[in-house]
C-alpha cells in the first residue's frame, strides 16, 4: 500500500510502437493545440488525438478529418464535467471509424489480427472517467479480435501533479479513490462498493487523505423503498427490469431521470451517455445549464437513487464530478436483470471492469499500455497560458479595486511631461487594450 502513496505516473513506462520522436512530436502538438484553444477562449487547457499505428508497415493514421484533426476539452461549452479532450476524441463517431478501419485491415497481420494498434495521445494524464472510456474501448476492440491484448496505448504529457501545479486542475483526488478501491480489495469483499466508505475510514492513510481532500469519493449505500418518496418509488416500480437513476435535490424535488438506453446488440456498446446513471447526471447538468448556470455540473449535494447495485467504473467516475452527497441503491428494486443490463461492457461484470480501471498502469488487470511522455521539469504551454489568463483576470479585478479606492481620495488625473493630462484610469486600463510597443528607435 505504501507504493500507492507515490504518484501514479511513475508506473507509466510502457513502450510505444514505432518512432519515439514521432510520438514526442504529436504529443507536444496536442499541447500546442490546447494552447491555441485556450488562447481563443474555447475551453480548458487540454488536447487529445486518436491514432492507428502499424509498426512493421511504419504507418500512422490519425483518426480525424481535414476539418477536425484534434480534440479539446469541452467542459465549459457543454456544461458536462467529464467532456475532457480524451472523451471528446473517443466519441461515438471516432470509435465507429476505428472499428470500421480495423475490420477492413484484418488481413495485414497474423492470426486474424491486422497488426494495427490504437494510440490515444493526451496532453494531460487521463482522469478515471476518461480512463474508464479508454479501458472499455480497448476491451471492446480486443473482444472483437481487432487488436492484440496489448494493442491499446495511451501516452500523456503532463502528470496530475504538473497539471495541479501549473494549471490548478487536480484530478488526482478522484483517481485516488479508484486506487484505494484496488489497494483495499474493496470489490473482492461481499459488500463491494457499499463497503468503500467503511474500508477507507478503517485504513489510516486513506482516511487522512479523504479528510484532507486528497481523496474524493461518493459513498454508496442501501436504502429501503419505504425511505424514499412515493414519486421515486413509482418511477422505480414502472422501470421494472430496466436500469434507472433518479437525481434528487436536497429539498426532495427530482432534478432528472436516466434510463438505460444502449443498444448492446448493435453498435452502441460503449455509449455511457445512454446508460442510466450517466444519462441522469448529464440531464441534470443540462437542466441547470438551461437555467443559465455556468457550473452546471455542480448538483449542490443532490442524491442519486438507482436500482443498480453493481455500479460500474464509468458511472462511478462520472458521479464523482457532480458534487453529489451520495448514491443510494433502492434494495427492493434491484434485480439480476437490472444489473445484467447495466453492465458497462456486455459479457463482463462491472466489478471486473472496475478492477481494470482502478489498477496501476503496469498491473496485469490494466488493458492499456500507458506511457508518460512528458518532462518533469517542463510545464505544458497550455497550462502556463491558462494560469497566466487566470492570474490576469485576478489582476485586472484587483487593479479595478485599487482604482476605486484611489478614486475615493479625489478625481485622479495625471499630468504628462508634454503638458497634456489624462485620467489615471486610462493609464491603468490602457495596458490591457494596447500592446503595440515597438521600442524607442525607428
Ligand atoms: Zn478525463
Amino acid at each position: 500500500m505504501q507504493g500507492l502513496m507515490t504518484p501514479r505516473y511513475m508506473r507509466a513506462g510502457a513502450v510505444l510502437p514505432g518512432d519515439g520522436l514521432f510520438w514526442e512530436t504529436v504529443l507536444n502538438q496536442s499541447d500546442v493545440f490546447a494552447f491555441n484553444t485556450v488562447h481563443e477562449g474555447k475551453g480548458g487547457p487540454f488536447g487529445a488525438q486518436l491514432w492507428l499505428v502499424h509498426e512493421s508497415q511504419e504507418k500512422y493514421v490519425l483518426v480525424g478529418t481535414g476539418e477536425r484533426l484534434e480534440d479539446s476539452n469541452a467542459v465549459v461549452s457543454t456544461g458536462r464535467a467529464s467532456a475532457h479532450a480524451e472523451a471528446e476524441s473517443l466519441c461515438q463517431e471516432n470509435r465507429a471509424k476505428v472499428v470500421g478501419f480495423l475490420e477492413g485491415h484484418r488481413d495485414e497481420g497474423s492470426g486474424g489480427i491486422g497488426g494495427w494498434r490504437v494510440v490515444q495521445v493526451s496532453s494531460g494524464e487521463s482522469c478515471p472517467s476518461c480512463r474508464a472510456k479508454q479501458v472499455v474501448f480497448a476491451d471492446e476492440l480486443i473482444g472483437r479480435g481487432l487488436i492484440a491484448v496489448d494493442g491499446f496505448h495511451v501516452v500523456f504529457k503532463a502528470t496530475y501533479g504538473q497539471t495541479r501545479m501549473d494549471a490548478g486542475f487536480n484530478d488526482e483526488p478522484y483517481d485516488q479513490s479508484f486506487r484505494a478501491i484496488a489497494a483495499l480489495n474493496v470489490l473482492e469483499s461481499s459488500d463491494g462498493l457499499f463497503g468503500l466508505e467503511g474500508a477507507l475510514q478503517g485504513a489510516g492513510q486513506w482516511a487522512l487523505q479523504a479528510r484532507a481532500g486528497e481523496l474524493v469519493y461518493i459513498p454508496v449505500d442501501w436504502v429501503a423503498a419505504g425511505d424514499v418518496s412515493d414519486e421515486i418509488q413509482g418511477l422505480f416500480g414502472q422501470a421494472g427490469g430496466v436500469p434507472m437513476a433518479v437525481v434528487v435535490r436536497a429539498d426532495g424535488s427530482i432534478l432528472s431521470v436516466g434510463r438505460e438506453g444502449r443498444d448492446v446488440a448493435g453498435d452502441s456498446i460503449n455509449e455511457p451517455e445512454r446508460s442510466a446513471i450517466v444519462s441522469a447526471l448529464y440531464e441534470a447538468a443540462a437542466g441547470l445549464r438551461a437555467l443559465g448556470r455556468f457550473e452546471a455540473w455542480d448538483l449542490e449535494g443532490a442524491c442519486l437513487y438507482t436500482n443498480i447495485s453493481d455500479i460500474g467504473p464509468m458511472a462511478y467516475s462520472e458521479s464523482l464530478w457532480y458534487n453529489l452527497s451520495g448514491i443510494k441503491v433502492v434494495g427492493e428494486f434491484v434485480s439480476e436483470a437490472v444489473n445484467e443490463s447495466a453492465r458497462e461492457l456486455p459479457g463482463m461484470g462491472n466489478a471486473e471492469l472496475f478492477k481494470q480501471v482502478a489498477g496501476e498502469y503496469d498491473s496485469e488487470s490494466m488493458p492499456l499500455r500507458v506511457s508518460y511522455g512528458g518532462d518533469p521539469e517542463r510545464a505544458s504551454v497550455a497550462h502556463l497560458l491558462w494560469k497566466a489568463k487566470m492570474r490576469m483576470e485576478e489582476l485586472t479585478s484587483d487593479q479595478g479595486g485599487r482604482l476605486v479606492e484611489l478614486g475615493k481620495r479625489g478625481a485622479l488625473t495625471i499630468e504628462l511631461l508634454d503638458g497634456s493630462a489624462m485620467a489615471f484610469a486610462d493609464l491603468v486600463q490602457s495596458s490591457t487594450q494596447s500592446s503595440n510597443y515597438d521600442g524607442k528607435q525607428g
